[in-house]
């Protein structure tokens, strides 16, 4: 195992300025390694099972889907899920490091040879091939893109790999509440118990970053557009989907008012 990051360390490659960093390209920096490990180590697959449910995969198998493209794959957790299931499944990511993991999980987990794909979103065309059923992108993803053009770009990449009656599922966490202040400022995330808690270090219109923090207090971050659950229905009308279908998503141990996350489903046809 690696050894945590040294406070003030800049594993994550943030440097003087957090705040300021609001670009796309940072996610391949932000999973590091020792990130990435510790959430798997500790947030157990099968507790996440419990929690998450059969959601995903009933919306899937009520619509005759097969074939899947998990454009968000990170270590593997929906991939590996959609193969259990029997759905025939590509797995793409930006990072290769994050494939990597995956791969490994899959094996792991039920001996399963995963399809892995490096591909960015916005060029998601041009390294992965065929056409699909589904497209999932989940475990709040979608939240790293950080340009209305990127946005654009990847769902419109999306739409073109997706069948004529093809099904795009996006889940995002429900930034309309952190920005509207319905949470507060102090609000903690607590995730599969009390051991991994994520808190909102800073909040603006254009940027949400998070704390996570483990419980041999290493500490990480992530810097997220807050996605408006609004403007991503929207976006995903614009580049011509024709049904959307948003449902609240309570997948953490706190529940309040509103949902945590947000599920959107957007049909083709
Ligand atoms: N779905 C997985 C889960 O729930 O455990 C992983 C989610 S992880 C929060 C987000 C993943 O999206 C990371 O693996 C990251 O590399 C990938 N990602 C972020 N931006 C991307 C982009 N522009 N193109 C391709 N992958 C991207």
């Amino acid at each position: 195992m690696r050894s945590r990051p040294i406070k003030g360390q800049d594993t994550q490659g943030f440097g003087t300025d957090p705040l300021a960093v609001r670009e796309t390209d940072h996610y391949k920096a932000e999973y590091v390694t020792g990130f990435v490990e510790k959430w798997d180590e500790l947030i157990d697959w099968k507790r996440r099972y419990a929690s998450e449910g059969g959601f995903f995969i009933e919306q899937l198998k009520a619509r005759g889907v097969r074939e899947v493209l998990d454009v968000a794959t990170g270590t593997g957790f929906h991939s590996v899920r959609l193969l259990e299931e029997g759905f025939d499944t590509v797995s793409a990511d930006g990072s290769p490091e994050m494939l990597a993991q995956a791969f490994s999980n899959g094996l792991t987990y039920g001996g399963h040879i995963l399809r892995v794909v490096q591909a960015d979103w916005r060029w998601l065309n041009r390294d992965v091939h065929g056409t699909y059923d589904a497209i999932i992108c989940l475990g709040n993803s979608f939240t790293h893109l950080f340009s209305e053009r990127d946005r654009r770009k990847a769902l419109a990449e999306f739409y073109a790999m997706l069948k004529h009656d093809g099904v795009l599922i996006i889940d995002q966490r429900n930034y309309d509440a952190l920005l509207d202040g319905t949470y507060g400022n102090s609000h903690t995330y607590y995730y599969c118990g009390e051991e991994v808690s994520a808190e909102p270090a800073h909040v603006d219109e254009g940027l949400a970053r998070f704390r996570y923090r483990f419980p041999d207090q290493s500490e990480y971050h992530l810097n997220m557009f807050p996605l408006r659950k609004n403007y991503v229905r929207r976006l995903m009308r614009e580049v011509g989907f024709q049904r959307i279908n948003t449902y609240g998503d309570f997948q953490e141990t706190y529940q309040g008012e509103e949902p945590d996350f947000f599920v959107h489903i957007a049909e083709k046809a």
